[in-house]
């Protein structure tokens, strides 16, 4: 999954509205941008016939751990606890995600990826992106209604808001081409996320946000 993580991260927006829209951000993206981080140190791997090992970012237990750990830094940070529970759960969320949609073999037989533990331990995953349809669907369709919500509930302060919200859509449209690019260049994909933080800090300066009543 790819923009569905995102959907989900503009849809909670309304929840707690002073949660700067970077953080939620962030949080539905760690486990994939901490992904990253371990490929390029050596510790996991993944390749292109879809067998991997990925337990420190994507496994279960380590899911549990990464909530836990952006629970603890968002209250030291905050001291706010409904921010601090909303961005673990985002965290986790990843996790129920790609639990619902790894393998993702788009049209083809990819093996489950998803560690329960470590290094190992039996995979798991319920391969809802196995079909690449289904796959394009879904993530759309997850963006479509997180942009919905987040629009209907927040309003532009002046002209900067509403451009701030359709380059954060095209930013994220760079994602995928990175699978065009050479191995070496597509490392640097890696760190896209770390580009919310401008674009959440651009979003929250120029928009009002409601709160869910
Ligand atoms: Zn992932």
């Amino acid at each position: 999954m790819l923009y569905g993580h995102i959907g989900v991260a503009l849809a909670a927006k309304p929840i707690e509205p002073k949660t700067p829209t970077s953080a939620l951000l962030i949080a539905t993206s760690l486990i994939d941008f901490l992904c990253g981080i371990f490929v390029i140190s050596g510790i996991e791997w993944v390749k292109p016939d879809g067998t991997s090992s990925m337990p420190w970012s994507h496994g279960l237990f380590m899911g549990v751990v990464w909530m836990l750990a952006t629970y603890g830094v968002t209250w030291l940070i905050s001291k706010n606890r409904k921010m601090s529970l909303i961005l673990a759960l985002l965290v986790f969320s990843h996790w129920v995600l790609d639990f619902i949609s790894h393998p993702m073999g788009m049209g083809q037989d990819f093996p489950k990826d998803i560690p329960l533990l470590f290094e190992n331990s039996p995979k798991v995953g319920l391969g809802l992106y196995n079909s690449a349809i289904v796959a394009f669907v879904t993530d759309i369709g997850l963006l479509a209604i997180g942009s919905v919500i987040f629009l209907v509930k927040s309003k532009t302060k002046n002209r900067s808001g509403r451009w701030a919200f359709v380059v954060l859509i095209l930013y994220m449209a760079i994602f995928p081409l990175s699978l065009l690019l050479p191995e070496k260049l597509s490392i640097a994909t890696t760190f896209l996320p770390l580009g919310y933080i401008p674009l959440g800090y651009w979003l929250d300066k120029n928009r009002t946000y409601q709160k869910w009543k």
